[in-house]
C-alpha cells in the first residue's frame, strides 16, 4: 500500500439539468454521510455549478469540479468559461484534456498545457487526462503515446506547481464502452506514467502525484483496480450518475482487499 490518499471524481459530462443535479448532489451526500476515507469530487456541467456549489460549500465530504475551462483569464471568447468564473462558484477542481475534448474539440497537448497553467495560477486543481486509443494499444505504441501526452501536457511546470495536479490515465478504448483495462494492464500504464513523472520532476513529485484510472469503472471492479500499487483513484463517467452506485463505488474503491 502507498500513502497517497485516494481521489474519486465523477464526470457527469453533458448529463443532468440544474434541478436534476440538485437532487443528485443531495442524494450522493446522503449516501456518503460521514465519509472521510478518500477525496470525492463531482465534476458537474457548467449550468449546474451554481446550485451544486451552494449545496457543497457548507460541508467537506464532497468537493466541486468543472469539466473544462478556457485558458485566457477573460476576454472576447463567446461561449467560454474562465477560471475566475469557476472559482467564484466554489469550484476546486477542473478536468483538463479529457479524450472527448481532444477528439471532438481538437484539443492539443500544447493547449492542454496552457489550460493546466491557467488552472494552477487560479488555484484550481487540475485533473489532467491522457490515454491511448485502441489502435495505439493494439499497435503496442501506448508507451510512446502516454509519454508524449505527459511530457507535452506538463511541459515547463515546476515541482511546486505539480503539487495540486492529479493525473487521470484513461485508455480511450475503455471510456463508456464497458471494456475495462485489466488491473494488471492499468497498473503497468500507471507505473510507466510515474516513471515519466520521475524523469520530468524527480522522485518526490513522482511519488506524491495521484494518478486516477478512468474507463468503465463500476462498483464491482473499483476495488481490484484501486488496490493496484500505482492507482490512486478513479475518474468515473457512467457510474457517477446514480447516487447509490457512485457511493458504493467510492466506498469499495477506498477499501483494502481482504
Ligand atoms: C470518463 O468519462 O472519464 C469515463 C471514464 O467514463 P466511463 O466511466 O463511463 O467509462
Amino acid at each position: 500500500m502507498n500513502y497517497r490518499r485516494k481521489i474519486i471524481a465523477g464526470n457527469w459530462k453533458m448529463h443532468k439539468t440544474a434541478s436534476e443535479s440538485k437532487t443528485l448532489v443531495q442524494d450522493i451526500l446522503t449516501e456518503l454521510k460521514d465519509w472521510n476515507d478518500g477525496d470525492v469530487v463531482l465534476c458537474v456541467p457548467f449550468t449546474s455549478l451554481a446550485i451544486a456549489g451552494s449545496i457543497l460549500e457548507s460541508q467537506t465530504i464532497v468537493e466541486l469540479g468543472a469539466q473544462n475551462l478556457h485558458q485566457a483569464p477573460q476576454g472576447a471568447f463567446t461561449g467560454e468559461i474562465s477560471a475566475g468564473m469557476l472559482r467564484d462558484l466554489f469550484v476546486r477542481y477542473v478536468i483538463i484534456g479529457h479524450s472527448e475534448r481532444r477528439q471532438y474539440f481538437r484539443e492539443t497537448n500544447a493547449l492542454i498545457n496552457q489550460k493546466i497553467k491557467t488552472a494552477i495560477t487560479s488555484t484550481l486543481k487540475p485533473i489532467v487526462c491522457y490515454g491511448e486509443t485502441l489502435q495505439e494499444r493494439e499497435g503496442n505504441q501506448w508507451r510512446s503515446v502516454l509519454e508524449t501526452q505527459i511530457k507535452e501536457g506538463l511541459a515547463n511546470f515546476t515541482e511546486a506547481e505539480m503539487e495540486t495536479v492529479t493525473l487521470a490515465y484513461e485508455p480511450v478504448w475503455a471510456i463508456g464502452t464497458s471494456k475495462t483495462a485489466s488491473p494488471a494492464q492499468a497498473q503497468e500504464a500507471h507505473a510507466f506514467s510515474r516513471s515519466i513523472l520521475n524523469q520530468l520532476f524527480g522522485k518526490t513529485v513522482a511519488e506524491k502525484t495521484r494518478i486516477q484510472y478512468g474507463g468503465s469503472v463500476k462498483p464491482d471492479n473499483a476495488q481490484e483496480l484501486l488496490q493496484q500499487e500505482d492507482i490512486d483513484g478513479a475518474l468515473v463517467g457512467g457510474a457517477s450518475l446514480e447516487a447509490r452506485s457512485f457511493a458504493t463505488l467510492v466506498k469499495k474503491g477506498c477499501q483494502p482487499l481482504s
